[in-house]
């Protein structure tokens, strides 16, 4: 399902409340509503022209690059440096959000699985 504006403009717009811990002119970052990691911040670039890390990586290679950027700062100001960069692609591997999102998970991880 594809909401417009998205959630996350809507975020961005401060229309619906966010914990922000990241913001610049193309890149905001917040706290997720139901973390699946001891810490998980979504990294979402602002505009909402990309519905997925691909339509992204093909789009605007030098947005994909500043959110990988500011998720290596968030895991290094949020936790040990080390963490798991999730793009979910598409609904059947769990996508929800159209406007193309990062999950950085720090912390602990549970061993085996490879995120939610
Ligand atoms: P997806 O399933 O599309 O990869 O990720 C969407 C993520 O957005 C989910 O992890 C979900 O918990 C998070 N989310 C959905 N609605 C909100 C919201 O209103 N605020 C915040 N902070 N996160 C949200």
């Amino acid at each position: 399902m594809t909401e417009t504006p998205s959630i996350f403009s809507r975020i961005i717009a401060r229309e619906i409340p966010a914990d922000v811990v990241f913001e610049n002119d193309r890149v905001i970052a917040f706290r997720d509503i139901a973390p699946k990691a001891p810490v998980h911040l979504l990294v979402v670039p602002k505009t909402e022209k990309y519905a997925n890390v691909v339509e992204l990586a093909t789009g605007d290679a030098a947005l994909l690059v500043e959110v990988v950027a500011v998720a290596n700062q968030l895991a290094i100001d949020y936790s040990n440096g080390e963490f798991r960069l999730v793009f979910n692609t598409g609904e059947s591997a769990g996508q929800t959000i159209f406007h193309v999102h990062a999950h950085m998970l720090g912390g602990q991880l549970a061993e085996g699985t490879l995120g939610d």
